[in-house]
């Protein structure tokens, strides 16, 4: 299988020891299988349905803990209809499952014994479960802040977590220097298998709706996997030609951290990192997202947006969904609290994605 930088277009055959072009370039995929409804798998009910749409290595396994095919909720959301994608029901407790899942797939069929990530809990937890699972070691390096919850789960899952002091961006940091080093970086930023896994939410929101996709879909958005994700799974479905347009997808900021948002209002190609501050919408808080050039241009394509939301609003939609009996974390409310400020832009039956379950929440943000 090859691989192509997005920025000076190389070809690298899969090597998992190379998570980036030498020009600092992500590297993609160069021949995904196209969509055919014919090859999804009826009776296997998780991600592994679209086994045959995914690209995959010779004699590769799933590695699987029944990820997927997470149910749609319909709700009323201030007198309007809306659906949510329950992500939160995943095994770890977010949709991360869906890219660490097809990532381990992948490193565990090429040999690869240990790995290491970078992560504020949810893609941590989830390559830690998913690296157990597989019996990998992993290693996660953390910011020293992280979600005592998070950090819990990912330690309970076997792994081994290096606290790095200062913000997020010091926890990359900490990691890059493990991989000069020589270790396997199973980036959910930087893989591009990450999003091969996410782009199934595309395909189950077709299936799930009965052969269509929704007009416009909502995310949280921090380095934008999930966005692109998404992004993919419906390009995948246009080119196929079932469906005769894709959703405008709407990524979602902390108002605290919004360097994307930032970028979108200015028209810029690319995201410059900001000095970001804190925000109790943890999942989203990145400063810097290397994909940010790539998150601009799928939020542009589709006829979205990015925008921001203060702290305060994104609680009281947290609050108000649990009165539904929708229990997720913070970053997930996001979502919910953008529907108030997308109404007329959102068409019928909108998707919010739900990401991360509230059993992730700090207790002391719920009192
Ligand atoms: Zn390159």
């Amino acid at each position: 299988m090859d691989l192509r930088c997005s920025n000076c277009a190389l070809v690298w055959p899969f090597d998992p020891g190379r998570y980036r072009c030498e020009c600092g370039g992500v590297l993609r995929i160069t021949a995904e299988p196209a969509f055919d409804p014919a090859r999804v798998t009826r009776d296997v009910y998780t991600l592994w349905r679209y086994k045959d749409l995914l690209p995959s290595l010779a004699g590769a396994s799933p590695v699987t803990l029944g990820e997927g095919w997470t149910p749609v909720v319909a709700a009323a959301w201030n007198g309007r209809a809306v659906f949510f994608k329950a992500e939160y029901l995943n095994p770890t407790g977010s949709f991360k499952d869906r890219g660490a899942a097809m990532l381990v797939t992948v490193l565990k069929a090429a040999g690869v014994q240990a790995v290491v990530e970078d992560s504020s809990g949810n893609a941590g937890a989830a390559l830690a479960a998913y690296a157990a699972r597989a019996g990998l070691d992993a290693t996660i390096y953390v910011p020293a802040h992280a979600s005592p919850v998070k950090r819990a789960q990912i330690a309970t899952y076997g792994a081994r977590i290096v606290p790095v002091p200062g913000p997020r961006v010091e926890a990359s940091r900490a990691v890059h220097q493990a991989v000069e080093e020589g270790a396997v970086y199973a980036s959910h930023v930087y893989s591009p298998f990450y999003p091969q896994g996410v782009k199934t939410i595309a395909f189950e929101l077709w299936e799930q709706f009965g052969g269509r996709v929704p007009e416009s879909v909502v995310v949280p958005l921090g380095h934008g996997s999930l966005l692109l994700g998404l992004y993919l799974g419906f390009r995948d479905l246009f080119s196929a030609g079932v469906i005769a347009r894709t959703p405008r997808v709407f990524g979602v900021q902390a108002a605290a951290c919004a360097p994307v948002a930032r970028a979108w209002e200015r028209g810029a190609a690319d995201v410059e990192p900001i000095e970001g501050g804190a925000t109790i919408a943890e999942g989203v808080c990145i400063a810097g997202p290397p994909q940010g050039g790539a998150v601009l241009a799928a939020v542009r394509e589709t006829g979205g947006a990015v925008l921001t939301l203060p702290d305060e609003e994104t609680l009281a939609a947290q609050r108000k969904l649990a009165l539904q009996g929708i229990y997720v974390e913070p970053t997930s409310a996001l979502v919910a609290a953008a529907l108030d400020h997308l109404c007329d832009r959102l068409g019928d039956g909108p998707v919010g994605v739900l990401t991360g379950s509230g059993f992730k929440s700090s207790p002391e943000l719920l009192q």
